[in-house]
């Protein structure tokens, strides 16, 4: 009984290193993925900016194309009006000429839109670029460190892997299976009570159950937390010229 305390001990150490070492895996993974996942929002939002911008650019230039030919026709119309001959002639080129005007304003109206469009858009470009600038810096300068701490962190989680599975056949499998099935709930599986409460949850443990416990006969759960709860004597419990002779 007194070595498999010790045995469940061990596993529990090793258990809380190993979280340890996961949840420092965890976070750098985390940092890393972060930078790039922000790096790739922001290449695929130009990419997306930049096409729109190309988009917009192509409008204006078929826009000023139309323009060109507007003010051909409107040359034209001038023309017609100046030889017109009778009222009727005349009115009717005036009508055309106005017509035509019209078209040059909205189309002008629209190219001054587009450009306004175009422009925030190449803001955000440039903005965006400058992000991305930032967060692929911080990346050159930080993911390589942050690789070696991975890789060490990797090799650490191994080697503790290793030992825990030494650690856990060690235990009878029944005990195993008990602390494995506590660790489902409970991070450390395990308390310890020197005085009939659950170090665990600070919780005293009936009577009945802590004699049997002080007896060390036997593995019990804490009724509280469900810990697997064994008997140590605080380290006060013994006096200092005990451990002096000793
Ligand atoms: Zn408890």
């Amino acid at each position: 009984m007194r070595e498999q305390i010790a045995q469940l001990e061990e596993l529990a150490a090793i258990d809380e290193q190993l979280r340890r070492v996961e949840e420092q895996l965890k976070t750098r993974r985390e940092g890393l993925q972060g930078l790039r996942s922000s790096l790739q929002d922001l290449e695929s939002r130009m990419g997306t900016d930049r096409e729109s911008v190309a988009q917009m650019e192509k409008t204006q230039k078929d826009l000023h194309a139309e323009i060109r030919n507007l003010l051909n026709q409107i040359e034209r119309s001038r023309e017609k009006y100046s030889r017109s001959r009778t009222e009727r002639e005349t009115a009717a080129a005036q009508r055309e000429l106005e017509e035509l005007r019209k078209l040059v304003r909205d189309r002008e109206d629209e190219l001054q839109k587009l450009e306004n469009v175009a422009q925030s858009a190449r803001t955000s470009i440039g903005e965006a670029d400058a992000k991305a600038t930032g967060v692929r810096a911080e990346l050159e300068g930080t993911s390589e460190g942050t690789l070696g701490t991975i890789g060490d962190l990797e090799k650490e989680k191994a080697e503790l892997e290793s030992r825990r599975s030494v650690a856990s056949k060690a235990l009878p499998p029944v005990l195993y299976r008990r602390y494995e099935s506590v660790r489902t709930r409970r991070p450390r599986a395990i308390a310890s009570t020197h005085d009939g409460t659950c170090n665990g949850c600070h919780i005293a443990i009936p009577p009945m159950m802590y004699q049997k416990i002080q007896r060390q006969e036997e593995f019990d759960q804490c009724p509280n937390c469900r810990r697997i709860v064994y008997y140590t004597p605080a380290p006060s419990a013994s006096p200092p010229d005990a451990s002096a002779s000793a």
